[in-house]
């Protein structure tokens, strides 16, 4: 699976998600997406839901934001680093980031960072529309966010 054929099966399952919690304030909506929640509730959305597994090793997990608006991606590349094909990057370049490297690319390596999974940053980009969301802080287009029938 490409990141962007993963990002755009994420943001479609986030979409289908939403569409059931018309009725919830926005906060009641990030509390559903508490990874204890998810996990009971919305089985399919995450793999590791199967196995009961956090993403990350952190007490307070919240799954709104999966992926990160920060995480930039091309499946045909970013561009050349130490020789080698960069597939994905941090926007802001956090010190929790790191890289898993290969003998010819380079892919972002989140394990370390929570920012995206504190209900606090969430509730301050939040919005209903996922891809509006990524749109906030240039993850996608703004007119792929509009034009996308989500
Ligand atoms: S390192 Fe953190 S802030 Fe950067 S893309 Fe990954 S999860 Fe987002």
């Amino acid at each position: 699976m490409t990141y962007q054929e993963w990002f755009d099966a994420h943001a479609s399952k986030h979409a289908n998600i939403m569409a059931k919690l018309t009725h919830l304030r926005d906060d009641e909506v990030i509390r559903y997406f508490r990874f204890e929640n998810m996990v009971r509730e919305e089985n399919d959305f995450c793999p590791l839901y199967a196995t009961n597994t956090r993403c990350h090793d952190t007490p307070e997990l919240n799954c709104y934001l999966c992926a990160c608006p920060y995480f930039r991606f091309n499946d045909t590349g970013l561009g050349i680093k130490e020789g080698k094909t960069l597939f994905s990057l941090c926007a802001i370049e956090t010190p929790h980031g790191g890289e898993f490297h290969t003998d010819t690319a380079i892919h972002h390596d989140c394990s370390g960072c929570l920012v995206p999974h504190q209900e606090r940053y969430i509730a301050w980009i939040f919005d209903r529309k996922w891809l509006v969301m990524m749109a906030k802080v240039g993850a996608v287009e703004p007119s792929y966010a509009k034009i996308t029938p989500l």
